[in-house]
This record gives structure tokens, sequence and C-alpha cells, in this order.
């Protein structure tokens, strides 16, 4: 009789364990999930650093001078349309105005980061074919190329939700971020 309730016991603990085991590693996933998305945040936004400061030294910085800037409201919200820029972007996204999106008329180009990458790609006709205007648009292709194909063949800016990506494959893109960031320095 001891014997049997003791069986019970056990089946029960073993019930138990089976049924939160899994929670438990869903939890623990979901948080090194996370601190992998905030580590990827964090490079993602250094390389935007990286190119701003490539456009700002380089001698075909047009955009500054620029009187017909091309920057539009249809562009800007890329950036609070993705979910992804949504969640480099943080709180900042509280500031974007819907008429004219992140730019301001006297300052131009409000964000420091979270931009659009289309924003980093573009070069219009204005640009020179020299050495330092080549790295920019190199530099910035392959940024944007780091993110192609993240999980389901789907570019990152084109993932609904990106807690849906499996950690496996945000480590992938973490250490492709960081060789990309290598070969910035
Ligand atoms: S990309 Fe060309 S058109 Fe657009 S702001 Fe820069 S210089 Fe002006
Ligand atoms: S550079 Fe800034 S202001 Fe211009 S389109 Fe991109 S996000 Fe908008």
């Amino acid at each position: 009789m001891a014997r049997s309730f003791a069986n019970i016991e056990f089946y029960k603990f073993f019930v138990t364990c089976s049924l939160i085991t899994p929670f438990i590693q869903k939890v623990i996933s979901h948080l090194a999930m996370n601190n992998t998305l905030i580590e990827i945040r964090k490079i993602h936004i250094e390389i935007e650093h990286y190119l701003q400061n490539l456009a700002t030294k380089s001698s075909t910085n047009q955009c500054a001078a620029c009187t017909n800037v091309c920057c539009k409201e249809e562009i800007c919200n890329e950036s609070i349309n993705s979910d992804f820029l949504r969640f480099i972007l943080g709180d900042k996204t509280k500031e974007y105005n819907k008429k004219n999106g992140w730019f301001d008329q006297s300052s131009g180009c409000t964000l420091n980061f979270g931009r659009p990458i289309v924003c980093y790609e573009f070069f219009c006709s204005k640009f020179d074919e020299d050495s330092q205007s080549k790295n920019l648009q190199v530099k910035s292709k392959e940024f944007s190329q780091v993110y192609a194909k993240v999980f389901r063949n789907q570019h990152i800016l084109e993932i609904d939700n990106i807690n849906s990506i499996p950690e496996k494959k945000l480590q992938k893109l973490l250490e492709k971020l960081k060789l990309f960031k290598t070969l910035c320095n």
C-alpha cells in the first residue's frame, strides 16, 4: 500500500516536472533571445554611427549642402512600420511626426539611429564616383545585406515579429554583424 502511494507521488512529481520543464526552457530561451536582440541593437547603432561619420567626413557629403533634399515621410515611416526598426528606435518612436517624419527643415534628419536602411543605401547622382564615395556606398549595401534572409528567407525589415526569430538565427545574425563591424573599423 505504502509502496503504491509512493508510486503515485512519484508519478505526480514526474508529470509536474515534465509540464514545468518546457515552460522553464521557454522562459530561459526567451531571456537569452532578448539578450541577443539587445546586443544586435547595440552593434546596429554602432554601425549606423560609423556610416554617418563616414558620410560626414567624406568629401562627397552632398546631403549637407543639398537644396533639394529627397527625404520624405513615406521613406521615414519604414522606421516605424518595421518591427526591427521600432526595436532599434525604442522610446524615440514617440517623437515621430506624421507629417514630416524625421525630417526637420533646419537640422535635416533628426535620427541618429534607427533610420530606414534605404536611407543609407540611397545615393543620388550628385554623389561622385571617387573612392571615398564608393567605400561609403559599398559599406551601406553590405550593411543591408547582413540582414537579408534572416529567417524564412525574409529580410529583417519584412519580419512582423522579431521575437519569433529563433535564437540560433539571431546568434548567426549577431556573428555576421560583429564581423561586419570589424570590417568597418
Ligand atoms: S541624396 Fe542627393 S537629393 Fe537626397 S539629400 Fe542627399 S544630395 Fe540631396
Ligand atoms: S534620412 Fe532621416 S529624414 Fe531622411 S528619409 Fe531617412 S529617416 Fe527620413
